[in-house]
């Protein structure tokens, strides 16, 4: 371990400096006015450090990282696409950032309008006819558009309907959304070739089913080429179709979940529209709805006047109360609006198919040596079921650990559920062609070194910090200070 890389507790010397503020200037009132029992009785445990100590020591740790900054991110699931500079420059501009979201809306039209025109630019991205910019994540608009679902059938007394069917392919957070909001989840099957299987679907559909969740393309990259007949029979029993648009990325401009026959759905800004969110970092989650059911989304909105002003909606007729503090995640809709008007109505329309070539090149260039279960054409991201040749027992989580040795970041791995050694790759559009061979190289090599030298291979990562941390305890028994550690020791 580099000296630097240590505990900035371990760099500490008695008496070691950074900067020393002034004593005198503040005199004894400063202090004296503190109440006793205020007043430190001890010194505080910090570390004593030279200036140029810490900054080595935080310039290294950063290195320590990997951000889409970094490298090649190929995390399936999370469209960790690069997200162009030019959106900090707008989201930090101070016209926006020292708003105060209490102050007169006459004095802040020009983040109303901002803010205005992003719900026109989704609604019109999404064929949908009105978005809430209020929540502040996907799993959150889950939620939020799922309490659309249930008021839609409550305000037309159908009080039966609270059952929500989800695929055996989705995301973890949509069955989650379902029971957070009171729905209890019947589960659809999947085909072989990972889409949802219309014959198991249709014994489901009573009039005890509130709607459907679903993600198209779906978690396998594949396009669900029966919506139009299951959004036809969903819609006959009574029932109201979701759209988790996570996977809305290879969509873009191209297909509108509007025009599949969804009734609701919910948007990852952070995602498709670009805003850096590994690490659980910040995110929006608008939801847009269908005409039917304008007047259930939540409250505040945002509208416009005959004389162009804008204006803080708070009541609708149903509208459901609020979901987040004041108007949502402000900062990352700025980004997302600057990524929108800097992509153009045309240019939008090239991230989709870009995203697609990309996927499909990594994928045919690899399937001679990764086991790929579910042939043809994907969208934005495919699944391998580990390596072909299983011989030596190299696991996918072998591989993904091993990759970190030549600089990229794993794919998600061991989602979806459907296979065992699930690998799930998405390139984005973002990618040169020069980056993703050099991806499909290493990932023949690590194929390579698992025939030859399958131990090599079980024992990576070898390059990094940290190599095989306890996720489970790193999870639920974090150690968040020096303090901790020391009494953990
Ligand atoms: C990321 C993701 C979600 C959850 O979104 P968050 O913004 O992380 O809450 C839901 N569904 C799918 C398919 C996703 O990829």
């Amino acid at each position: 371990m580099k000296y630097y890389d240590k505990l900035i507790f371990e760099l500490s010397r008695p008496g070691r400096r950074g900067y020393q503020l002034p004593v005198d200037n503040y005199g004894e009132d400063a202090l004296g006015s503190l109440p006793e029992n205020l007043m430190r009785k001890e010194k505080p445990e910090l570390p004593e450090v030279s200036e140029l100590d810490v900054v080595r020591h935080f310039t290294n740790l950063s290195s320590k990282n990997f951000g889409v900054d970094t490298g090649f991110y190929p995390l399936g699931s999370c469209t960790m696409k690069y997200n162009p500079k030019i959106n900090e420059e707008v989201a930090s501009m101070p016209q926006f950032t020292e708003l105060h979201p209490l102050q007169d809306v006459e004095s802040a039209q020009g983040a109303l309008e901002l803010y205005y025109n992003l719900q026109q630019a989704l609604a019109n991205i999404a064929g949908l006819a009105e978005f809430t910019l209020n929540p502040y994540a996907g799993a959150h608009g889950e939620l939020t558009g799922l309490m659309v679902m249930r008021q839609y059938h409550k305000s037309r007394g159908d009080h039966k309907r609270t059952k929500v069917i989800v695929p055996d392919s989705a995301h973890g957070t949509n069955p989650a959304s379902a029971m957070v909001a009171g729905l209890e989840v019947l589960e659809v099957k999947s085909k072989p070739n990972g889409s949802i299987d219309v014959e198991d679907l249709k014994p489901l559909l009573d009039d005890t089913v509130a709607g459907i969740m679903m993600t198209n393309p779906n978690t396998l990259g594949m396009f669900e080429t029966e919506i139009v007949e299951i959004a036809k029979l969903v819609h006959e029993a009574g029932g109201l179709l979701y759209y988790d648009g996570a996977n809305l990325n290879p969509m873009l401009g191209k297909v509108r979940p509007g025009d599949m026959g969804f009734d609701i759905m919910h948007i990852n800004l952070h995602k498709t529209f670009s805003t850096p969110h590994g690490g659980g970092g910040p995110g929006s989650g608008p939801v847009g709805v269908a005409k039917h059911l304008i007047d259930l989304l939540p409250s505040p909105h945002v509208a416009k006047d005959e004389n162009g002003k804008f204006y803080i909606e708070y009541k609708g007729n149903n509208r459901l109360g609020s979901v987040s503090a004041f108007l949502g995640n402000f900062g990352v809709m700025m980004k997302a609006y600057a990524y929108i008007l800097s992509l153009g109505k045309e240019n939008i329309k090239n991230v989709g198919p870009m995203a697609t070539l990309n996927a499909n090149y990594i994928k045919e260039s690899l399937k001679d040596d990764y086991l790929l279960p579910i042939a043809g054409v994907c969208k934005h991201e495919f699944v391998f079921d580990g390596l072909k040749d299983k011989s030596g027992g190299v696991t996918t989580l072998n591989v993904a650990k091993r990759l970190l040795d030549y600089g990229f970041h794993a794919p998600t791995i061991y989602f979806p559920l459907l296979f065992h050694e699930s690998m799930m790759i998405e390139p984005t559009e973002t990618e040169s062609l020069e980056t993703l061979d050099e991806f499909i190289c290493v990932m023949h090599q690590v194929a390579k070194e698992a025939r030859e030298n399958p131990d090599m291979v079980k024992g990576a990562p070898h390059t990094t910090l940290i190599s095989h941390p306890d996720e489970t305890a790193a999870a639920k028994k974090p150690i968040l200070s020096y303090k901790q550690m020391k009494q953990n020791a």
